[in-house]
């Protein structure tokens, strides 16, 4: 399944930089202390046949442990800046642009993002490959003029512990004018979407060294303005190869930290996450619906779990998690604010490290957690007031146990937790009418998977 993340940027010039915002005026959003009901609120439903009950804990946070916390205070905001100055230098990194100028246009900037990852993957001690897969799109009668070779620049760090398993983040690398098919005007992309691909780049830099148990990709695709064509060949490639892509996240206009109207909220990013999936069975839709479960597509309880690892102190950012699906990117995203005009000059560099932290968080926690459980049912003919789950066993070494997960019908993020053990079956005293539940794995080390949602079965 896609998930992504992307935002939108802007606000600091080369000459006069801004200083970088104060961190103290970094306030955590009170989600986790407040906003979460009691038992009282949800069992206080009058119909409710069973007296309050006390199982299960609050759930809390998974703060991050200290390797990754040393991760997100690499994550540079001078290195971010010096990434989409020498990106907006291209003069234009349009799709149909040169590909061969060595100075002007996509061709130099896909080889210099190229040559900025195999340097990084030069530290990695062989884990880390580079690759720039591409393909020729022929005319499309809209905005591809003629044939013209779309490539993706990927650096892949191999998994030491579960390498088949992979967690995907990328930007696009390709820019636009006013008119899309303008390949000749200057269009430096600073924040459409420099901002994303840095992210790309800080994240494989720092995290080339590290040895994360799953396999994680950082990618720069191109064509993004012309329909998608890298990020479609990117997906394509990996359903082919029959790649387990468990999760992906989406950078797209993540510079700006200040809204169209001239708003300021720089320490919020917006994560947009897909509902039900457009390529889910009409029979798995009915059943989706049946049980209430549109809520709860892997494309959400990937954002739940983003929320739940990178909302924090050491980000120092709100996620604003927006359930709604941009038919026209066919990507969940993050995007805060709008863009005004693509110069550097409009871009938020601390802001687009605080999203480039927001993202490395996610992804190392997700990568070193063991996967998510799979096949998870609830038993839907039992007429009681328990529920009763089960997964598929599984022997991963990195794995300790599993989770029951719980929230009101009515809440968008999880609420309660309780420990089940190493084990493949559970029975629990609240009833599936009244909370939605998941279930997830949890590491030796303490990390938690995306929870999987239990259809009928
Ligand atoms: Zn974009």
């Amino acid at each position: 399944m896609l998930s992504s993340i992307s935002i939108t940027l802007i606000c600091l010039s080369l000459a006069t930089p801004a200083s970088p915002a104060p961190t103290s005026s970094f306030a955590l959003r009170p989600r986790q202390l407040h906003s979460f009901p009691t038992y009282d609120d949800i069992f206080s439903c009058p119909a409710a046949s069973w007296p309050p009950v006390s199982i299960g804990d609050l759930l809390t946070p998974q703060l991050p442990d200290h390797e990754l916390q040393k991760i997100l205070a690499e994550i540079d905001p001078a290195r971010i800046e010096a990434i989409i100055a020498s990106l907006a230098s291209f003069g234009t990194r349009h799709t149909l642009s040169s590909q061969t100028d060595p100075v002007r246009g996509v061709g130099a900037a896909r080889d210099w993002i190229a040559e900025q990852m195999r340097s990084f993957a030069a530290a990695s001690e062989g884990q880390m490959e580079v690759t720039v897969p591409s393909y020729v799109q022929p005319p499309d009668g809209d905005r591809i003029l003629f044939p013209v070779r779309i490539s993706d620049v990927v650096a892949t760090l191999r998994g030491s512990v579960d390498p088949d398993r992979h967690y995907v983040v990328s930007g696009h690398y390709d820019t636009r004018c006013s008119d899309p098919n303008d390949f000749e005007c200057d269009a430096p992309g600073a924040d459409d979407d420099a901002s994303g691909v840095a992210v790309s780049m800080e994240l494989a830099r720092i995290m080339a060294t590290r040895r994360p148990a799953a396999t994680i990709v950082f990618a720069a695709v191109a064509g993004e303005e012309q329909a998608l064509y890298g990020s479609q060949y990117l997906a394509r490639s990996y359903k082919n190869a029959s790649v387990n892509v468990q999760g992906m996240f989406t950078n797209d206009i993540i510079g700006s930290s200040t809204a169209d109207d001239g708003t300021k909220d720089p320490y919020t990013v917006r994560l947009f996450a897909q509902g039900s999936p457009t390529t889910e069975s009409a029979a798995m839709a009915r059943v989706r619906a049946t049980i209430g479960g549109e809520n709860d597509s892997a494309a959400r309880e990937l954002a739940r779990f983003v929320v739940g690892v990178a909302e924090n102190n050491y980000t120092q950012m709100n996620i604003a998690v927006v359930y709604h699906y941009a038919h026209q990117h066919q990507n969940t995203r993050v995007e805060k604010g709008k863009q005004y005009g693509d110069l550097i000059d409009f871009v938020d560099f601390e802001y687009i490290a605080r999203v480039g932290r927001v993202n490395g968080a996610a992804l190392w926690s997700l990568a070193n957690a063991p996967a998510s459980p799979r096949n998870v049912t609830v038993n839907t003919t039992l007429l009681s007031n328990n529920s009763q789950f089960q997964w598929l066993a599984s022997n991963e070494s990195l794995l300790a146990g599993y989770e029951i997960l719980w929230r009101p019908t009515d809440a968008p993020f999880w609420t309660h937790a309780m420990p089940l053990g190493k084990v493949k079956t559970a029975t629990i005293g609240l009833s599936k009418d009244n909370v939605i539940f998941g279930i997830r794995a949890v590491g030796r080390n303490g990390y938690g998977s995306p929870a999987s949602f239990p259809f009928p079965g």
